[in-house]
């Protein structure tokens, strides 16, 4: 006898949010590929009481084209009958009736709260169906165990124990787009905005938005001001003009209040903001509203949307009455599970401690990150106006920044918020303009001169901004000359480096490292933040710039697939770029749902091409016309010599005869990105502050401790569920493959395969493996 399948039901409940579609779709998808039925119940809970037609059957194509559809489409709804036990004991009947096995849910710490409920009544709502009669002994019998597990959807991201929630980076986008927008007129009159964002009992919008856009102030639930609050305020704004800011930006959250719990309202600081007799500012208020939860999902949320249903999935089909119940979480960087309960308590314990007034509680209830942030932001906005955190003289160190390497979004972020840490310490920041080359040429005083301190104004404007605005190049240090460098780093009284950039930063701390044995004056501490849109450099699973490429690369795909809806039937095969590194190619198809994805590292073959044509010949045959969207096919700039983009359409199109069309097309520098995305800009700033922080620590005339201590020349990273710092040498000689310039353990292949599973891609043959990956670990490092 064939053994019965599964049966997975999924379900969206509570406010809807950007990526809410990804998780249906991954869940419904992997929940076919595991051989399960797969089921949605529409309208949340009130889909699940009601039974019948709420809870539908899926299959593989019902869900095409979610990933990039904002809301959710099975619907949401509150529902008012499942706070009570009567309408989950409904609940319950229908679960067993439709025979569903398991249930995923999506939704915020309410929904969420309503699951573990659910969950703990379960047996007792088997008992009183039997006992009323509803369902009989045997009806009930294979049910015993509620298997439940949660996603967080929700654009406030309120829920404790995960460091994101499904659609909060989204939102966070449309805020930040907004508040770009509202600073190009504040600054044309002059103007003060107070904006108003979401959050009653979370101030991670405002906060996270604040330190997004470099706004003068925030008011969040958690962290109250002091008394002093109103001046506080007033002080940093006064002095913010009296730099000569034209614009004055302050962001509240819906939840704001002071130390005594009164709310604080946007007119209460329009009003002071306009006083007379204070600072009579033109003031307006702007409240965000519902566009918050608008729009599509950001590539950031695709990707958490397709791994945690992903991984949903695989939860339930691993439970045992003995697990318990779960949810899917991610810490920095990793997905995991952790217990559901737990999370709901440690979610309304913030709420209890707000309401008690004990905010440093709340605080320590949030994650690191939020913690991290709130200091990098309350530095940042403060610099220049207090010597509070002064370090005494002989401690303060002249820190030159330089970026090496393609400009990526973030890189400006970054230095924005490393001069303002150097300035409350008492640094001096340092810039050296157009990296090494720029360095080597044209140093000195003239107006070209390419060393100069930092002036704050200058800077405070750069939080949003693209590109590189003290300019980078890619030229090593070798290239310009070693004994002209260090004789520089010398003349200028260098006490540490902070590079910025990609592949070639990495490379260059590396030269500088080997050349402290000959030259004495580089052995002062360095340290490279990761900045490219490729994300290949050794020692971080993420390089700030590379979530704005994401994010470009999925608008361009978004795009292109509508834009064969009129001729249907088209296949586009598009370029993308990331070096010798398919990260963003896997990460793009991950994010628009790729029929195929064609990396360096695992290289094109005939033998695959031939499968995928074939594949793409089924999919259209049996394509009633349930969508028009055309399909993607993603290949990274270096993953053949041969294939090309190019070619592989032409060869697509003259297999296809004439039952569909195929195009090549090449995004090319726009991924490089216009403003960075708002991840990029915060993590920049958090990771930089930890950067100097890192320098800081060794001081002045270190020199020996620098020669013997292997953390005085570092990359910083986040990693899995941490952010670290790794001595180069380690990461060079163990962590780097350089033969192809990436790391030789890449953190994201297996999501590979999570793509292919998601795409319906059927196997293929594998390509000959060339010279990667460890093999080349062996070979010449070509460091000159
Ligand atoms: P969110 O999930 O976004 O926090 P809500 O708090 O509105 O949104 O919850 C969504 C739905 O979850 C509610 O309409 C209700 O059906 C159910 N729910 C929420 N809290 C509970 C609870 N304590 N007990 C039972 N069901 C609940």
């Amino acid at each position: 006898m064939a053994p019965v399948k599964k049966k997975i039901a999924i379900m969206t409940s509570g406010g809807d949010s950007p990526g809410m579609n990804g998780v249906v779709r991954a869940c419904v998808r992997m929940a076919l590929h595991m051989g399960c039925d797969a089921y949605c119940v529409y309208e949340g809970y009130e889909g699940l009481v009601r039974g019948g037609d709420y809870i539908r059957k899926m299959a593989w194509d019902d869900v095409r084209g979610w990933l990039s559809e904002g809301g959710t489409l099975i619907g949401t709804a509150r529902c008012m009958e499942f706070y009570e036990r009567p309408g989950r004991l409904t609940g319950a009947k229908n679960m067993v009736l439709n025979g569903i096995d398991a249930l995923i849910i999506c939704g915020g710490d309410g929904s969420l709260t309503g699951a573990d409920k659910f969950r703990a009544e379960w047996p007792s709502l088997l008992d009183e169906l039997v006992e009323k009669k509803e369902l009989t002994k045997d009806q009930v019998a294979p049910y015993k165990h509620l298997n439940i597990v949660g996603t967080v959807g929700s654009i406030d991201n309120d829920m404790s124990g995960t460091d994101a929630t499904i659609g909060g980076y989204s939102a966070l986008s449309r805020i930040c787009e907004m508040v770009d927008y509202i600073e190009a007129t504040a600054s044309s009159h002059s103007r003060a905005f107070v904006i108003e964002v979401m959050g009653r009992h979370c101030g991670w919008l405002a906060l996270m938005a604040g330190v997004a856009t470099g706004a003068d102030f925030v008011f969040i639930p958690e962290k109250p001001r002091e008394d002093n609050w109103k001046e506080e305020m007033c002080s940093i704004v006064q002095k913010h003009r009296s730099l000569g800011k034209r614009k004055t930006i302050v962001i509240i959250a819906e939840g704001a209040h002071d130390k005594y719990s009164n709310k604080i309202t946007p007119e209460m600081i329009k009003d002071l903001l306009a006083d007379p007799k204070g600072l009579h500012l033109d003031t307006r208020i702007t409240t965000l509203g519902h566009v918050q939860r608008g729009g599509t999902a950001v590539a950031y949320d695709r990707m958490l949307a397709t791994l945690q249903g992903v991984e949903a999935v695989k939860a339930v089909l691993e439970a045992t009455p003995e697990t318990e119940t779960c949810f899917i979480a991610i810490t920095e960087n990793k997905i995991v599970r952790r217990p559901l309960m737990q999370a709901v308590i440690d979610t309304k314990a913030v709420a209890k401690a707000i309401e008690a007034q004990d905010f440093d509680k709340a605080m320590s209830l949030r994650d690191t990150e939020f913690a991290d942030q709130y200091a990098s932001y309350m530095l940042t906005t403060t610099a220049n106006l207090s010597t509070q955190f002064q370090l005494p003289k002989d401690k303060r160190m002249k820190i030159g920044f330089i970026n090496v390497g393609a400009p990526a979004g973030g890189m400006n972020a970054a230095i924005r918020a490393g001069v303002a840490y150097c300035i409350s310490r008492g640094h001096e920041p340092v810039a050296i303009h157009n990296g090494f080359a720029g360095f080597a040429r044209h140093h000195g005083d003239s107006p070209l001169g390419a060393v100069r301190s930092f002036d704050w104004l200058e800077v405070d404007g750069w939080a949003s901004k693209g590109g590189s605005e003290i300019g980078t190049n890619r030229e090593l240090p070798k290239e310009s000359g070693m004994e002209h460098i260090a004789s520089l780093v010398k003349k200028y009284k260098f006490d540490a480096l902070f590079l910025i950039g990609g592949f070639e930063a990495f490379h260059a701390v590396s030269q500088l490292r080997i050349a402290r044995e000959e030259f004495p004056s580089l052995r002062i501490p360095m340290t490279v933040l990761p900045a490219t849109i490729s994300n290949n450099v050794p020692g971080t699973e993420y390089s700030i710039g590379s979530d704005t490429c994401l994010n470009e690369l999925i608008d361009y795909c978004d795009k292109i697939k509508q834009s064969a809806s009129a001729a249907r039937r088209r296949v586009f095969v598009i370029e993308t770029q990331g070096g010798r590194s398919g990260y963003v190619a896997t990460l793009a198809g991950l994010g628009v749902g790729a029929v195929a994805v064609y990396t360096p590292e695992e290289g094109v073959s005939l033998g695959m091409l031939e499968a995928d044509v074939r594949h793409l010949k089924d999919v259209f045959a049996k394509d009633k016309g349930q969508s028009r969207a055309g399909r993607l096919i993603l290949i990274n700039e270096k993953a053949s010599k041969v294939y090309t983009a190019k070619l592989i359409a032409d060869i697509i199109r003259e297999e296809a005869h004439d039952h569909f069309e195929s195009r090549d097309s090449i995004p090319g520098h726009v991924q490089q990105g216009g403003v960075p995305s708002p991840m990029d800009r915060c993590r920049a700033a958090r990771l930089a502050i930890k950067c100097i922080q890192h320098l800081e620590n060794f001081g002045r005339d270190a020199a020996d401790r620098v020669m013997s201590d292997p953390m005085s020349s570092t990359v910083i990273g986040i990693r899995g569920a941490s952010v670290v710092f790794t001595p180069m040498k380690e990461a060079e000689e163990k962590e780097t493959d350089w033969a192809n310039r990436r790391p030789i353990d890449e953190h994201w292949m297996y999501m590979k395969g999570t793509v292919d599973i998601l795409g319906g891609r059927p196997a293929y043959p594998k390509p000959e493996q060339r010279l990667t990956g460890l093999k080349a670990k062996d070979a010449k490092r070509g460091l000159d």
